[in-house]
């Protein structure tokens, strides 16, 4: 998908969520889509954001209360803070349908899996008062690379530890 498809599909989601809900448009919103969608980056987060809205003197406050509008209107995915993410990371929704994603917290770092068995589960499973459309399922963790960053560090600690203790 280009920025332009992208921001023009966000565009067609919001207008129909405003209808829906006697809202107002307002042009900064659509001004923050065009700038979400030139990001061209799968995950974003609000940091991602500020230094364009700086430059389109758009106020903190709109853009969180946009961002919230964007994940009630099923144009963005919210992941929550966890731990190792500083800040709340924002996807689109119409560009990871039906997707299993694992996330590292430590890098940043995301990558696809399939599970048809899981799939199965999800899209054949029975919802009290609620009819699925799609769903995106994150997996967090820790990758390769980091694990082994990791178990380096702390073989190297107690390495540090041994002279000492010996002497003890
Ligand atoms: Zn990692």
């Amino acid at each position: 998908m280009t920025s332009v498809e992208r921001y023009e599909h966000a565009l067609r989601l919001l207008d129909a969520y405003i209808r829906e809900n006697n809202l107002r448009h307002t042009l900064e919103r659509e001004n923050l889509l065009r700038m979400m969608a030139e990001l061209n980056k799968p995950v974003f987060t609000f940091k991602d954001l500020d230094k364009k809205r700086q430059e389109a003197h758009i106020s903190v406050p709109t853009l969180y209360n946009s961002l919230n509008l964007f994940v009630s209107a099923r144009i963005l995915y919210c992941m929550p803070r966890t731990q190792g993410v500083s800040q709340e990371q924002y996807k689109w929704t119409f560009e990871s349908k039906n997707t299993l994603r694992m996330i590292c917290t430590r890098c940043g770092r995301e990558a696809a899996f399939r599970d048809k068995a899981l799939e199965q589960i999800v899209q054949k499973r029975n919802y009290t008062n609620f009819v699925p459309a799609n769903y995106a399922l994150f997996v967090y963790g820790e990758c390769k690379v980091c694990r082994k960053l990791q178990m380096q560090r702390i073989v190297e600690e107690k390495n540090k530890l041994r002279p000492r203790s010996s002497i003890e």
